[in-house]
């Protein structure tokens, strides 16, 4: 399988604009820009590209939801504000192949009418967000930015925007409210941003793996690209393993490898140890158990076994993995990270967190379980962000898999622990 975007990971001078030239970086910004914005758009369409950040929409079809001949300035936001636990993915584009991702912004700009993008970075993303500023005045200097690029008559501006910290600003509603320099609270929708987005001007939020896509793509064309990947979801993905596993890192692969596949890229399990469970698409996605792990990465299979693509953060348990603290690990971070905005989040949230504690430390009661599952139960449809539900899904999922190991624990028979879980 080619490698599209992690050809060249760890290579530190290809971050370089004379070395990423040499690559191929910035060789289809002529094409594009030759073509019409809408034939560009047409191509992703076909392509069958799919957001990366989460949701996982069809990008050339979010692009379409633009009004047509609007007379407001139009405005692209490049979500990397990766925060997820088990989410690492984008910052190997950012911190190595930064120009990919400016080349496909322009691109992507051009096909949207704009000529004004944001990157919005996660804060912690310190060395990332560095690499990425010098990279864009290195485009400046080479006229990839500003005025007239390439000849072409398109002027585009970009600037890096850093968060401050909070996980919820990658939801793309609270991130225009942060860029616009209020608290990162999630925006009711209807209007969703491509109508009403940044300063209430049409605005499309892709994530940073989406628009790296975007120039290979224009220049080997659509049927290249689903080459690889499922039907319903094409070309390849990068996946970020983490846990139980001998080499944890960022590996790409089409979009339909299978899961156990993906595990033994990452060097298998750990000598000796057999495979408990995975959580499949990041912190929000319910886990799996092992008998239910024999599957494709595809969102479409994924959704089969129960759990969600997500942000294709792959996180490994193996059989010496105490799942009640692997709960607790995740519900205190949700609970963390609620905006407080609506009430079966704010206090559900730390109540969920609360009961998970109680349990992990000896103290829980056997109606714990059904108390935690009707916190879940309210916490699903009632809120203005899916934050609620992605707190929710995890503890239904553990709870439905592995009840026995939180029945153990409130009878103070404590489950063999060598080590504890990497999350
Ligand atoms: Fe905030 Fe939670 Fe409501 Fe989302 S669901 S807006 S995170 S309180």
């Amino acid at each position: 399988m080619e490698k599209i975007l992690s050809k060249h990971f760890n290579q530190v001078e290809a971050r370089a604009i004379d070395v990423s030239i040499a690559n191929g970086r910035y060789s289809r910004v002529a094409k594009a820009l030759s073509m019409k914005p809408d034939e560009i758009t047409s191509v992703i369409k076909e392509s069958g590209l799919r957001g990366r950040g989460g949701a996982g929409f069809p990008t050339g079809v979010k692009w379409g939801f633009v009004p047509k001949g609007t007379q407001k300035p139009v405005y692209l936001c490049i979500n990397a504000d990766e925060s997820e636990p088990g989410t690492f993915k984008d910052r190997e584009i950012l911190k190595w192949d930064p120009h990919l991702l400016i080349e496909g912004i322009i691109i992507s700009s051009y096909a949207l009418g704009c000529h004004t993008c944001y990157i919005y970075i996660r804060g912690e993303y310190n060395d990332e967000a560095l690499i990425l500023e010098k990279a864009i005045d290195e485009a400046y200097e080479k006229k990839y930015l500003g005025k007239n690029i390439a000849g072409k008559g398109f002027d585009l501006n970009v600037y890096v925007h850093r968060g401050a910290g909070a996980y919820i600003c990658g939801e793309e509603t609270a991130l225009l409210e942060s860029l616009e320099g209020n608290r990162g609270y999630p925006r009711l929708k209807p209007p969703f941003p491509a109508v009403e987005g940044l300063w209430k001007c049409p605005t499309i939020v892709n994530n940073v793996e989406t628009i790296a896509n975007v120039g290979p793509i224009i220049e080997h064309g659509a049927a290249w690209y689903k080459q690889w990947g499922s039907e319903k979801c094409p070309g390849t993905r990068l996946f970020a393993v983490s846990g139980h596993v001998q080499k944890p890192g960022v590996y790409e692969a089409a979009n339909d490898i299978r899961l156990l596949d993906l595990i033994e890229m990452a060097g298998g399990l750990r000598s000796g140890r057999k495979l408990k469970a995975v959580i499949p698409g990041g912190a929000s996605a319910p886990v799996l158990p092992a008998h239910l792990c024999d599957i494709k990465m595809d969102p479409e299979s994924i959704a089969q076994a129960g759990s969600m693509a997500g942000s294709s953060a792959v996180m490994v348990l193996d059989d010496s993995t105490d799942m009640v603290s692997a709960c607790r690990t995740l519900t205190d971070f949700f609970a963390h990270e609620s905006c407080g905005q609506c009430t079966p989040c704010r206090e559900g949230s730390p109540w969920l967190a609360k009961l998970i504690r109680r349990i992990d430390q000896g103290e829980g009661k056997a109606s714990d379980l059904d108390l935690l599952l009707e916190i879940t139960k309210n916490a699903v449809g009632r809120t203005i962000c899916v934050f609620s539900e992605a707190n929710a899904a995890p503890v239904q999922s553990f709870i439905k898999y592995f009840s026995d190991e939180f029945l153990a624990r409130m009878k103070h028979i404590q489950p063999k622990r060598e080590s504890l879980p990497v999350l």
